[in-house]
């Protein structure tokens, strides 16, 4: 199959990453969940290895594998790199590679939908607990046709920003309303856009 440019452009910050990194394993010692994810005492610069053999070969250590599927995202490891290399981002690759190597392509493609759809029943049932129909609107959510996108300014006026969000934030409105609040104090003029309405009650 031809590699799309997104995937060109992947395998391209791959490849630099990999010529950057210089399998010191600064960023294996500082990751705090080592220890949950069942790397063991195999040494840090041999758990980097095996990263590099993961997504360059498809296939590396048990050590290895563990700690790419035991990453949390917590991102000590960017700091900790001396090369400016993100093994974060690394970590991800190689969770690619071993998704490839362990499922179909059409398989992926299903588990990728209902992981989606997962994601989105849970911003759905977290946000509708905590904000009433008002408060979503607020937020750029039209949950009734009673109810405008989250606007400070009249329709066909310009504002000072467009407050996007994404829907991920929608589980910890908190903060959002509070990015509002704040301009709001300020007189900025806003309008909130999500991206994409949640479904209705
Ligand atoms: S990513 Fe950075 S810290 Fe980790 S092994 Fe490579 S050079 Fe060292
Ligand atoms: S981002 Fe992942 S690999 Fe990096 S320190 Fe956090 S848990 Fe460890």
């Amino acid at each position: 199959m031809t590699e799309q440019p997104f995937e060109l452009a992947l395998s391209a910050r791959t490849a630099e990453m990999l010529d950057a990194c210089t399998q010191c394993g600064k960023c294996v010692e500082i990751c705090p969940v080592t220890g949950p994810a069942g790397v063991g005492d195999v040494t840090p610069k041999a758990v980097m290895a095996g990263v590099f053999d993961i997504v360059r070969l498809g296939e590396g250590p048990a050590a290895s594998k563990a700690w790419a599927k035991g990453c949390a995202l917590t991102g000590d490891c960017i700091a900790a790199c001396p090369e400016g290399v993100n093994p974060r981002f690394l970590l991800a690759m190689a969770r690619v590679t071993m998704a490839k190597q362990s499922t179909e392509l059409r398989a992926r493609r299903k588990q990728g939908i209902d992981n989606f759809r997962l994601v989105a029943d849970g911003v759905n049932v977290l946000s509708r607990m905590q904000l009433d129909d008002d408060e979503l609107a607020r937020l750029g959510q039209q949950v009734t046709d009673r109810l405008q996108n989250g606007s400070t300014v009249t329709p066909g006026v310009r504002p000072d920003f467009v407050f996007y969000t994404g829907c991920n934030v929608l589980k910890t409105p908190h903060m959002a309303l509070y990015a509002l609040d704040i301009m709001d104090a300020l007189g900025v003029t806003y309008r909130s856009w999500a991206v994409r309405p949640i479904a209705a009650a």
